[in-house]
């Protein structure tokens, strides 16, 4: 996963290597937005540009940006809610409605403006309940219509932003996934923007997401914890401590080193071996197809994760015994 904030004229992915590039729109950090804190941007003092107004302008740099870069997904420019209004239903009213029009409005216009049809347009959705999301939707139906004369069930999919903040309130996940899958059914193709995790992949799947992204196994790493699989205890080891322990992972990192205070000092293992327990744990979810089995596996992991217990009974429509969509997780 890439951010279209950070790419330069003439960048393509190839030059990064054989990869598919998705790339996300960047609205957080070229608006003003609370997550700008969580990328070290906040403030003009820190960050290399200015923010901008909202502009149909922008939307178009955007989109042109992660058509040249060579986008197989991409996401339409989202603007942020303010703080807390995800938690606060009442929270500054009239600044929450129009953030939530021009997000739809930035998507209608993707949508109008893209070029090439084989790049995967996601259309971000920014709400905090089910009024503002069908609000949202009723918006964007309009919009698209009038601007690229499609309708919603044409778009290529939609992904459900702005929890970053929220990434550990994993009930708040499962709500706004069941709002989502409420209104547009299990049709359509629901990505969840940021806060994935080893541990809340099976829930996150469950609740209704058809596809994830993290870069919470660098920042792990950064902090210096190690993850384990889902339904360990603890979920991280913290390798400040001295830790003589010899590794059981089979990860290329573990595979290289004689004891987990190995790790310590060499952050680009550490994460090559979050990385790879998160894609386990993305891989054991999606083995999971059927609804039964995925039901019981998270009711095995809520005996030892007080997180998903209370997660859980915020699902009260699961995911379809014949939802064939396989789980797929993305990285930043
Ligand atoms: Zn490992």
């Amino acid at each position: 996963m890439f951010n279209a904030y950070f790419l330069r004229r003439g960048y393509h992915v190839s030059d990064v290597g054989n990869i598919i590039a998705w790339v996300d729109s960047g609205g957080f950090l070229f608006l003003d937005a609370p997550q700008r804190r969580l990328a070290g941007l906040h403030g003009s003092k820190q960050s290399s540009r200015p923010l901008v107004s909202w502009s149909e302008d922008l939307v178009e740099l955007v989109l042109r940006r992660q058509e040249d870069f060579g986008a197989r997904v991409a996401f339409s420019l989202d603007y942020p809610l303010p703080p807390r209004s995800h938690l606060e239903p009442d929270c500054c009213p009239s600044t929450v409605a129009e953030r939530i029009r021009l997000s739809a409005l930035g998507a209608a216009i993707g949508y109008q403006l893209r070029r090439r049809s084989s790049m995967r347009l996601l259309v971000v959705l920014q709400y905090n309940g089910v009024g503002a999301l069908r609000k949202y939707l009723e918006i964007l139906e309009g919009e698209l219509r009038s601007r690229a004369g499609i309708g919603l069930d044409e778009v290529d999919g939609f992904a459900i932003g702005g929890l970053v903040p929220h990434s550990a309130r994993w009930w708040l996940l499962a709500r706004r996934l069941q709002e989502a899958r409420k209104l547009l059914g299990w049709d359509k193709w629901i990505h969840l923007l940021g806060v994935a995790s080893p541990h809340n992949i099976p829930l996150i799947y469950y609740a209704g997401a058809d596809s994830a992204d993290s870069k919470t196994y660098i920042i792990a790493a950064a902090k210096r914890l190690y993850y384990q699989p889902p339904g360990s205890k603890p979920a991280r080891i913290d390798l400040r401590g001295t830790n003589g322990a010899r590794p059981s992972c089979e990860c290329p990192a573990c595979t290289s080193i004689d004891k987990l205070s190995d790790l310590r000092s060499d952050t680009k293992k550490l994460a090559i071996h979050n990385l790879y327990v998160t894609l386990q744990a993305a891989k054991k979810a999606s083995e999971k197809h059927s609804e039964s089995k995925l039901r019981d596996y998270l009711k095995q992991l809520s005996e030892t994760n007080p997180r998903i217990k209370k997660a859980f009974r915020e699902i009260a429509i699961p995911r379809p015994q014949r939802h064939q969509t396989q789980l797929r997780l993305s990285y930043t």
